[in-house]
């Protein structure tokens, strides 16, 4: 996280070598809204002796951002793209990607995914060499690092010397007007998918933006990899990281990516499945139904429902179309917010004893109100079950969490934690369940909001 308090959820989208490619970026981006609804935006650009590179971004949903967009004024066979959310403070038409620069040798592009754990020291320094910054993201760091690199050496190696001094989480792409670069940090913390759509090059963080746009899926940028995309779409591949052993992102598949799509190689859907199955195995109990808290809880429900036999019902019926604000009648209305979202079906739940199968619990308010509610309704008991381990420590690599003291599993025992949601029993997946699910061995992911392992370093700050 950067000095300027935020952090970053975002997803990418890079086009190569099609007529329409800022057309099918925005696409891309649309598929991909759950990794950031909080600004959207599109460069693209042609190759040629004068190529330029043209920008369009906004704040707000991808939709909203392009509403009244004509794609000709982003023509060009090339283009890049992100969504991205960020924590209050930090939400500023300055900070929306790509972020764009003149440099020496022409424009630049650049879109992130990830948070750099040494972003403070390498802004510090290069502000001290002169440097001004137009942000307050980590991104623009990447800008400044290859714009001071030695322009006696070609811009690839400029590039990787940047990369280089690059620590923690990114999932990058560079656009040039002749050179699509794709790359992901040595620890693959990051998705970052390459596929082919007819004979043009396609990246995105998710599969499921290619799917939207009719692309097949080849394979993910490795680990470490920096892949060098140009001309009519031949491709260099560079490993300039040391070593390392991978620590990708286990959250991706507990919570943060769409169901339908294949991150690190695998489906998100069946994974999510299996988390539940195995969190019944561990932890069974006595019920009459089991319900998911939608959307997050479904796939684990399912195959909580699935491994112990027991009935699945949609118990809370969620209203897709919550805004951001709301107006409130003044005599308040109890769990208001939560209510707003979801509501119990009194019918199905009524006199039963209820399991209800959440990913994660964070501060524990969602999970307190949805037990008040699913008593209210009648319940005779109410069982939590969440197809993760605690979270017990912050995210330093692009997923938003709170502070460690907000993070109630941080601090409070399972029990305790039961306690203060009210629950008739609560229970957590296992690490070692959550990686049977994946299909993976203990510690060949980044597991540290769950287990404090931060392989990837911490900042400097904590
Ligand atoms: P809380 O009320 O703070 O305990 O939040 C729990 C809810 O937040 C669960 O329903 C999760 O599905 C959801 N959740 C978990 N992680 C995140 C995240 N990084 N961003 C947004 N929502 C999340
Ligand atoms: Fe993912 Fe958790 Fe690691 Fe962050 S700390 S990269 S959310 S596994």
């Amino acid at each position: 996280m950067s000095q300027s308090g935020f952090r970053d959820e975002c997803g990418l989208m890079a086009i190569w070598g099609h007529p329409e490619a800022a057309n099918l970026a925005y696409l891309g981006l649309y598929s991909q809204q759950h990794r950031g609804q909080e600004a959207a935006g599109v460069v693209a650009g042609d190759p040629g002796p004068n190529g330029a590179l043209r920008a369009y971004r906004g704040l707000g949903l991808v939709a909203d951002v392009f509403q009244r967009f004509d794609f000709a004024d982003l023509s060009g066979r090339n283009a890049i793209g992100h969504v991205r959310y960020t924590t209050a403070g930090g939400n500023h038409l300055f900070n929306v990607q790509p972020f764009t620069a003149e440099l020496a040798d022409g424009p630049i592009a650049v879109a992130h995914n990830g948070n750099l754990i040494n972003a403070d020291e390498l802004r510090q320094e290069l502000v001290q060499e002169g440097a001004i910054f137009a942000s307050s993201s980590d991104t623009e760091v990447f800008l400044h690092l290859i714009a001071r690199g030695d322009r006696s050496r070609p811009l690839t190696e400029r590039v990787n010397a940047a990369l280089l001094r690059a620590e923690g989480a990114f999932s990058l792409l560079i656009l040039t007007p002749k050179t699509l670069y794709a790359a992901r940090d040595r620890f693959g913390l990051r998705p970052l998918a390459l596929g082919k759509l007819n004979g043009a090059t396609v990246l995105a963080s998710e599969t499921c933006a290619f799917d939207l746009i009719g692309a097949d899926y080849e394979r993910d940028i490795s680990p470490g990899e920096v892949i060098e995309i140009s001309g009519e779409g031949s491709r260099a591949s560079y490993f300039p990281f040391p070593p390392t052993n991978p620590a990708p992102c286990i959250f991706e598949f507990v919570y943060f990516a769409r169901p339908d799509s294949m991150v690190f190689e695998k489906t998100v859907y069946p994974i999510r499945k299996r988390m539940g199955e195995e969190l019944a195995a561990e932890s069974p109990v006595p019920a009459d139904i089991v319900i998911p808290v939608p959307d997050s809880g479904v796939a684990a429900a399912l195959g909580y429902a699935h491994r112990s036999g027991i009935q699945f019902e949609l118990g809370l019926i969620r209203n897709h179309y919550v805004g951001r604000t709301f107006i409130e009648p003044k005599q308040s209305i109890r769990d208001f917010g939560v209510k707003l979202k979801l509501n119990p079906s009194r019918e199905l739940i009524e006199g039963k004893r209820v399991i209800v199968v959440d990913d994660s619990i964070v501060r524990g308010t969602t999970s307190k109100k949805l037990v008040q509610m699913i008593r209210r309704a009648g319940a005779r008991e109410v069982h939590v079950r969440i197809s993760a381990p605690p979270t017990i420590s912050p995210c330093f690599y692009g997923i938003d969490t709170p502070t460690k003291e907000e993070l109630i599993s941080s601090s409070l025992s399972t029990d305790q934690v039961r306690t203060f949601i009210g629950a008739d029993s609560l229970a957590y997946l296992s690490v070692e369940g959550m990686y049977r699910a994946v299909g993976s061995r203990p510690g060949s992911f980044c597991d540290a909001c769950f287990t404090g392992n931060y392989r990837a370093g911490v900042p400097a700050n904590r």
